[in-house]
């Protein structure tokens, strides 16, 4: 089943829009002088729209869960004596009428909160009739139609200045990220729905210093339209997310060493789309060697098994049903039904291969 959105240009919902849009704040609003401080440290080199926590959703009980109404009040003192915009996560109905009250200008919908639908929905409803960008965090887990449905759901409350932020993905893999990120997958949502401004947040998905920026420029490589990065007057004794925290000098730094591209002329634009295409393209067949990959380490071991128990190589019953099946599969996806069987031809020739490669390797070592 296909959706419709009715997405608003970002332009149209941020003041002076320019690209790449930059929201920073501390990971958690914690006193009244650390907000203060870390936003008009901030301010000074230029960010106009804040970040902070103001109910913090953590791992394990008994940890800092945030200030809550409190913070509210400071965030309400901080936009005044500052003229800066603000944005904060909000969980549940009761939430976003707190934020709406104390006039908050952007709410997001937290990674831990997009999995569940029926949290989602309870704060579409609450969104009823109200003019707020929201932003809609990737579930922690890598499911597009889980993050397609919650943009819907805040969609369908009539709320059209949305967009997605990409914190990256929990995952059982060894990897560097604290949150992996998953290009492939945020460029499926974009390609899904078009006009969604797409925002990356660097901090969730790195966990640490180290690899923000680099983070970053993939970011506006593949055309994002904006950060969303953690930032804090004194992050190592920060009270959440200590280790992924950068000063606004700091940030100021990063953000001087990113490579942005301007849209100047057409023929600028035609450059990035083309840049960002090819980057796509990248990304895809990089998808299709890690499959390509996958599929010739399960053939090796289909091959040692066939061997181990005195079977023939080719089986032709097999290989008819997977050229039949696959063929249809391509079918029902709009791909050409000539060119998959082709293609499936040279699997075939390259898996034979390697199965007669592994027969006779086993037979000179007898
Ligand atoms: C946050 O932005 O502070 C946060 C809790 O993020 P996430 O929902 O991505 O874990
Ligand atoms: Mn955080």
């Amino acid at each position: 089943m296909s959706a419709t959105f009715d997405i608003a240009p970002i332009e149209s919902w941020v003041d002076n829009f320019q690209k790449p849009l930059i929201i920073s704040g501390p990971c958690s609003a914690e006193t009244e002088e650390q907000l203060l401080e870390t936003c008009t440290q901030l301010k000074k080199i230029g960010i106009n729209i804040m970040r902070a926590g103001v109910w913090k959703p953590r791992t394990r009980p008994n940890n800092f869960e945030g200030i809550g109404t409190d913070a509210l009040i400071w965030i309400s003192e901080v936009k005044k004596q500052l003229g800066v915009k603000f944005s904060i996560e909000v969980g549940n109905p009761q939430h976003v009428e707190q934020a709406l009250k104390y006039g908050i200008d952007i709410l997001w919908i937290g990674a831990r909160s997009t999995v569940n639908p029926f949290t989602v929905q309870e704060i579409a409803d609450s969104l009823k009739g109200v003019d707020v960008p929201v932003l809609v965090k990737n579930p922690i887990n890598p499911d597009l139609a889980l993050w397609m449905g919650a943009i819907e759901r805040i969609n369908n409350a009539g709320i059209t200045k949305l967009g997605a932020i990409h914190r990256g993905f929990s995952s059982q893999q060894e990897s560097k990220y604290r949150n992996l990120p998953l290009w492939r997958l945020a460029i499926d949502l974009k390609s899904q729905i078009p006009e969604l401004p797409m925002i990356c947040d660097p901090s969730h998905i790195c966990g640490n210093r180290d690899m923000l920026a680099d983070v970053s420029q993939k970011a506006l490589d593949l055309n994002y339209d904006g950060i969303m990065i953690e930032s804090h007057r004194d992050p190592d004794n920060a009270w959440s997310d200590a280790k992924q925290q950068i000063t606004p000098e700091t940030l100021k730094g990063l953000l001087n060493g990113l490579k942005l591209r301007s849209k100047e002329s057409s023929n600028e634009s035609f450059k990035i789309f083309l840049e960002e295409m090819r980057e796509q393209i990248d990304e895809s067949d990089r998808d299709i060697l890690e499959a390509i990959g996958r599929r010739m380490n399960l053939v090796e071991k289909i091959g040692e098994f066939k061997q181990d128990n005195n079977v023939t190589i080719f089986q032709v019953d097999r290989w008819n049903e997977i050229y039949r099946t696959r063929a249809e599969w391509a079918q029902g996806m709009g791909l050409d039904k000539e060119f998959i069987e082709e293609m499936y031809k040279l699997i075939h020739i390259a898996s034979i291969k390697q199965q007669t490669e592994l027969l006779s390797k086993s037979a000179a070592k007898a």
